[in-house]
């Protein structure tokens, strides 16, 4: 029997009690099939939810019939009354208090059975699930990740619309970008021997825009960075990335604020403090030995170096001697919880980050009625007990994580065991979005290895004007105008104010040891433009796969992207990246090396060294 199926006259999750009796017009997949002998019960799934059909075989025989055969993600369409399911009802589903008693039926589409199920949240396989991704998408929960998805661009395009900003595309077949990751590459067929860059972020075009006098630009875009994937990184992501002319910190900062504010209303209903928090990179690494805190919760550094500073203790003697620092944390109330076994455990942890230990005593009671330090590097610290005790407040029970060694790693190893205390002792609220700028980053930063100074972010980056004299004497002093926003401990955007002027943007290369040559190869349009007339500009990008991501509470950036790569940079559902016909090599100018080939006849297609 046919169905008009072009002509629904709802979706599958909108019917309610007050439609009883209605005649309805539904299609959709089998999520789920009951067949109790005489009736037949189908669940019917589209984008918007599930509806119970009833198939009467005394009623509507030849319905029934056709219900008899369907399975699992067969496509049907369906006529029939809306009627309440009377004891039956099923409170877990919004149209759990109507079934539809179907009259007419017609399978439309027949499904072969799927390598997993979809009607019910498994764990299968994520190679499997991307390999059909299509089927894995069909899954409610996934649907309704990308209409967060949609939402969250929609209120983004809406907001900077509202705000006077303008959409412009920019290219993807261009130039290496400033952000300093690997590129991907295009080679030319025209040009044989050149290659195109993939663009890390559209950058530079976004201060052409600027000097172009487009005054305010978004865009959500397309970025490339050919990464480590080992993270959670796509080598494909998407950004909102926009630039505003004649503008200071303070404004691009406002700006954001005002959107992120509509973005927790709109897509949350969250109402957030404006205006969000900020904090310098110098109070952040103190505090919390990083510079994207989770400020969710304490477990806050403390700098102990003057308290201990008579030590006899090897390591921190050494540390202090040298010019370093002893800092520590305090996990409240925690020995019961914080076995030997995990505190030896995050020991090997920072051994593993190439530390040296983590360090650890207890606070107990003494026989005298006071405080004493128990296990661990108790012995060593114990002459310092009262004086530590006044300082950060100890009490019995407390345990206390000390980290001798230069700033930046007494920093790093603290963070990471900050990070997992706040897992292990259940410190992390649930349903909390702590937002915070941070703010006055460091311009330049000394590469031992290399020893040379390299820009954070990129060299475009303006240097706060108080600090221009320091370029000579202190440029490791020097703060920029830059600014992040972090989320729960993610930095979830970036910018920063730009060099309009050539002469600072001169000052800034020759810090960072890039010569003319170097400079012109690499960005000459940009320097060339800024001669004519740049105004102030600044601008920021926002990781939007990443805000999908915390908005829907998803455990990758995999979950939130419609067709991703796997760790591996590869898509399981095209089988790409693929090989190419010689035909197509030889028109592009460019040839596989014999020893990749050889590998690849002898089926290793792991990534070579280097
Ligand atoms: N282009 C920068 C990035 O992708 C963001 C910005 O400075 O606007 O990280």
């Amino acid at each position: 029997m046919s169905v008009d199926y072009n002509k629904r006259t709802h979706r599958c999750g909108s019917l309610r009690l007050a439609q009883k009796g209605e005649e309805v017009t539904l299609a959709g997949w089998v999520n789920n099939y009951r067949d109790h002998g005489g009736m037949v019960f189908i669940d019917l799934r589209d984008h918007e939810g599930l509806t119970q059909l009833k198939f009467n075989p005394d009623t509507d025989p030849q319905a029934h019939e056709i219900a008899r055969t369907l399975r699992n993600e067969d496509v049907i369409a369906v006529v029939g009354q809306v009627a309440p399911r009377g004891s039956n009802i099923n409170p877990k589903l919004p149209t759990g208090e109507i079934e539809v008693e179907v009259r007419s039926a017609e399978l439309l589409n027949k499904a072969v059975d799927t390598p997993f199920e979809i009607s019910e949240f498994n764990e299968a396989n994520e190679d499997l699930r991307l390999r059909y991704r299509y089927l894995d998408l069909r899954r409610p929960q996934m649907q309704e990740i990308f209409r967060v998805r949609h939402k969250l661009g929609k209120t983004i395009r809406d907001y900077f619309d509202d705000n006077g900003f303008i959409e412009i595309e920019t290219p993807f077949l261009t130039k290496s970008t400033p952000e300093g990751a690997r590129d991907y590459l295009v080679p030319s067929r025209v040009q044989q021997g050149s290659f195109y860059a993939l663009p890390q972020s559209p950058q530079i075009f976004k201060q052409l825009l600027m000097i172009a006098g487009f005054d305010r630009y978004a865009q959500i875009v397309r970025c490339f960075r050919d990464e480590d994937l080992r993270g959670n990184r796509q080598p494909e992501f998407t950004q909102l990335d926009m630039e505003m002319a004649f503008v200071k910190r303070d404004d691009v900062m406002e700006m954001v604020d005002g959107c992120i504010q509509k973005i927790f209303k709109n897509v949350l209903d969250i109402d957030i403090d404006r205006p969000i928090k900020r904090m310098t990179y110098a109070e952040a690494m103190d505090r919390f030995g990083v510079d994207r805190p989770d400020t969710r919760y304490g477990l806050e550094l403390q700098d102990i170096t003057d308290v201990v500073k008579d030590t006899e203790f090897g390591v921190f003697k050494s540390a202090i001697d040298a010019g370093g620092v002893v800092k520590c944390i305090v996990a409240k109330g925690s020995a019961e919880t914080l076995t030997r076994k995990i505190t030896d455990g995050m020991t090997e942890e920072i051994k593993g980050m190439g530390g040296g230990g983590l360090p650890v005593a207890k606070v107990v009671a003494s026989d005298d009625g006071g405080m004493a330090f128990s296990t661990g590097v108790a012995k060593f610290m114990q002459p310092f007990c009262g004086a530590l005790a006044e300082r950060l407040g100890l009490k019995v029970g407390d345990t206390v994580f000390f980290m001798p060694g230069p700033y930046e790693d007494a920093s790093k190893y603290l963070h990471h065991a900050r990070t997992r205390l706040a897992g292990i002792l259940g410190l992390i609220p649930e349903n909390r979005w702590d937002l915070l700028w941070i703010i006055d980053f460091p311009l330049v930063i000394w590469n031992e290895d290399e020893q040379r100074w390299d820009s954070t972010p990129h060299p475009f980056t303006a240097p706060i004007d108080e600090d221009l004299h320091l370029f000579e004497s202190d440029p490791g002093k020097i703060r920029d105008q830059a600014y992040d926003l972090v989320l729960n401990g993610e930095e979830m955007a970036g910018g920063s104010i730009r060099i309009h002027q050539q002469d600072i943007q001169n000052k800034v290369f020759r810090l960072l040891n890039i010569g003319e040559e170097e400079a012109d190869a690499k960005f000459k349009h940009l320097l060339e433009a800024l001669q004519f007339g740049a105004p102030p500009h600044g601008g920021i990008a926002f990781g939007f796969d990443r805000w999908v991501m915390s908005l829907t509470k998803s455990s990758s950036l995999r979950e939130v992207i419609a067709f991703p790569k796997t760790q591996r940079a590869v898509c399981p559902l095209t089988n790409a990246p693929g090989e190419v016909a010689d035909k197509q090599l030889l028109e592009l100018g460019v040839d596989v090396r014999p020893e990749i080939k050889a590998k690849r006849q002898a089926g290793d297609t792991a990534p070579s060294e280097g």
